[in-house]
């Protein structure tokens, strides 16, 4: 089901649809299946409603910022409160400088102090149930609604910096709605652009490396075709299956794109869809390819990788191998100072990857993991 539709007037059967998503999500999340990493839920909503702008009950105070409106609940520490104000208006200039173009009217953004009251500002401004609101606050950290062109966050569910680089990926959805005047796109392409900004926000402490590795492993194992993460309601039931590492993934279609097209062209092909073209028919004509050949290219383009985190406090590093063989066991070397070697095999997962750690029960130093003709060398000496 298009965009367009949805705006066109099928809200209601679309609000029921998503309501049964929630449903099915908050029952998955029961046995654990609701992926929650370092403890911040991702980003985004990005739903349709019925554009009437309301009101919040929730108190909210509003901030001066040059280039938004910003208003936060008087529950967010003051100096945090300012602090996210001045950040809002860097991040809208920054994404009017990467877009070429201001935005149509002054953002809206507004910051809720806790889950329960971001859920009650849900409910009151968008107009969700009051079971689909506390689905919603409890399962990501920001929305971005696109009936009433309004970004609501959810402060408790990040610090200073998440909250500041996800402000900045929805800001890229209100940019994008603005270019493309409402009109349809792919899901995966609204929340790809909006990912790789958020990805280049000054500061930006919102990904890892493992679910950047993990974003490359559903590609190169088919685990996700673009065409199931096209629209909204997929791409939550998507989202309920593989996380945050979703956003990474449509953030490297993204990248895909400009391999062949450039951001100027990812630009344009906006703007031609915003004049009424399709994004399919466009990017064809621009890229010289289909989107199942890009599709095809974001499938090989995976090698086998190591990285590695930085020691922890129990001089403890965690790894991620990632491979091109799903279900497989993999022999796995680690070599350090004074001829160290340890060798062992492991399996790796339904998407090829397979994660350790390795530090704290062998002297400090520096070692190599190799695996599957990657290495990658670390040291545990913190
Ligand atoms: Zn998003």
């Amino acid at each position: 089901m298009s965009r367009v539709v949805w705006l066109g007037g099928l809200v209601g059967v679309v609000a029921i649809a998503l309501l049964i998503v929630f449903r099915g999500d908050a029952a998955a999340s029961d046995g654990g299946s609701c992926t929650q990493v370092d403890g911040f839920v991702h980003f985004c909503m990005n739903v349709p409603t019925s554009g009437a702008r309301r009101e919040t009950s929730v108190p909210l105070i509003t901030l001066p910022s040059a280039r938004a409106d910003v208003r936060v609940e008087a529950a967010v520490p003051g100096s945090d409160a300012l602090a996210v104000a001045a950040s809002v208006d860097r991040s809208a200039e920054r994404v009017e400088t990467l877009f070429g173009r201001t935005f149509g009217a002054r953002p809206r953004v507004l910051l809720f102090g806790t889950s329960d009251s971001f859920a009650r500002g849900a409910s009151d401004l968008f107009g969700y149930s009051s079971q689909t609101a506390a689905y919603v606050s409890q399962t990501y950290g920001g929305i971005f609604d696109r009936g009433t062109l309004t970004i609501a966050v959810n402060w408790s569910s990040g610090g200073r910096d998440r909250m500041s680089a996800a402000i900045e990926h929805e800001l890229t959805h209100l940019m994008i709605h603005d270019l493309t005047q409402g009109r349809e796109l792919p899901v995966w392409l609204d929340e790809g652009i909006a990912s790789l900004m958020e990805q280049g926000a000054p500061n930006s402490a919102s990904w890892s490396f493992d679910e950047d590795l993990t974003g490359r492993a559903l590609a190169a194992s088919g685990t996700i075709r673009l065409t199931q993460v096209a629209n909204v309601g997929d791409f939550h039931n998507m989202y309920a299956r593989v996380g945050r590492p979703l956003y990474a993934f449509c953030a490297d279609a993204v990248r895909a794109m400009e391999e062949r097209i450039g951001w100027s062209g990812v630009l344009a092909t906006l703007a031609a869809v915003g004049d009424g073209a399709s994004f399919e028919a466009t990017y064809f004509t621009r890229a010289g390819e289909s989107p199942a050949s890009l599709e095809a290219r974001l499938d090989a383009s995976t090698v086998s990788t190591i990285v590695v985190s930085s020691v922890d406090a129990s001089g403890n590093v965690r790894y991620t191998i990632a491979t091109s063989l799903p279900n497989s066991e993999l022999q796995v070397s680690i070599t350090g100072d004074r001829s160290y070697r340890l060798t062992f095999t492991v399996r790796t997962d339904g998407l090829g990857l397979y994660r350790g750690s390795f530090g704290s029960t062998a002297t400090a130093g520096t070692y190599t993991v190799l695996a599957a003709r990657a290495s990658a060398t670390f040291s545990t000496t913190r």
